[in-house]
């Protein structure tokens, strides 16, 4: 055979089963969880609260260790927090004590790699984000989608490859939060980053993602996979949504969110 032996995925959860341990029981957040993403994919987490979203991507992260099975990142064993995965929460955890341009130095700060060039980055990656303007301000000036982009700034000044975000819009208005996907997705892509979203946003989830896992919960377990269309992946999120076929994409998640909801309630 002259094949090629195919490349490490850009992370892999292989048989990932995670307990919670307290000193009087054991929790199974998520069991025999298998999934792969490919270098430059996005992809969306969806499911009911409590499936184990945030688990996975605290595994991903390498903040918690699976109890069971592997978590890789380019084939490597996550052994825990590295500069190469950057992480995203709903909270944006910006000092108002600092600047704009110093809480996004903070990042390079902490991770050590702070230099003329690192801030230099930084300060372009500002300008994208159409925050140039504000540099100096303080995050109390902020409007809420502009503090998130403030956030993503920092996690990407660090020059992650893996992008975690988890619920990063859903504290936002509506407007606010499609002109936000469009400007992530856009910025994302142009950088190539392999990125996985969190949502309890249905339309979202198919607007922004290559692909969908959907997951049901008592124990999170992986309940579907969805491939969005290119027509549809390949649009700014904005004009996804009046692509052909997005409709129908809707109501397949949506039933299938119905699916593994009843399930929950069942337990
Ligand atoms: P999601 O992000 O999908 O809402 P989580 O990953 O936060 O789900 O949680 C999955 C399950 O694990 C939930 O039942 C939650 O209560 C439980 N859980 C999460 N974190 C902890 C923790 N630190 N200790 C104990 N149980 C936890
Ligand atoms: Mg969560």
């Amino acid at each position: 055979m002259n094949q090629t032996p195919s490349a490490p995925a850009k992370i892999e959860l292989s048989h990932v089963t995670h307990l919670y341990l307290s000193t009087t029981r054991a929790f199974m957040a998520v069991q025999d969880i298998n999934l792969r993403v490919e270098e430059g994919e996005f992809i969306c987490m969806v499911g009911p609260s409590g499936c184990g979203k945030t688990t996975l991507l605290s595994l991903m992260a390498g903040l918690e260790l699976p109890t069971a099975g592997k978590v890789s990142i380019d084939g490597t064993p996550v052994r825990g927090t590295s500069r190469q995965v950057g992480y995203m929460l709903q909270q944006d955890y910006l000092f108002n004590w600092r600047s704009i341009e110093d809480n996004v130095f903070l990042g390079l700060d902490i991770q050590g790699i702070r230099s003329r060039e690192t801030e230099q980055y930084a300060l372009h990656l500002l300008d994208e984000m159409e925050l140039s303007d504000v540099r100096k301000a303080s995050p109390m000036q902020l409007s809420g989608g502009m503090r998130q982009r403030v956030a993503l700034v920092r996690t990407l000044a660090c020059q992650p490859d893996v992008l975690l975000l988890d619920e990063p819009f859903s504290a936002l208005d509506y407007q606010t939060k499609l002109k936000l996907e469009d400007l992530i997705f856009s910025t994302l892509r142009r950088h190539k980053k392999t990125a996985i979203l969190v949502t309890h946003d249905l339309s979202e989830s198919i607007a922004m993602g290559d692909r969908i896992y959907i997951f049901s919960r008592n124990p999170g377990r992986v309940s579907s996979e969805i491939a969005i269309p290119p027509a549809i992946r390949d649009s700014l999120p904005f004009d996804a949504r009046n692509q052909d076929g997005f409709q129908d994409l809707f109501h397949r998640v949506w039933k299938e969110m119905e699916v593994v909801s009843d399930a929950a309630k069942g337990n």
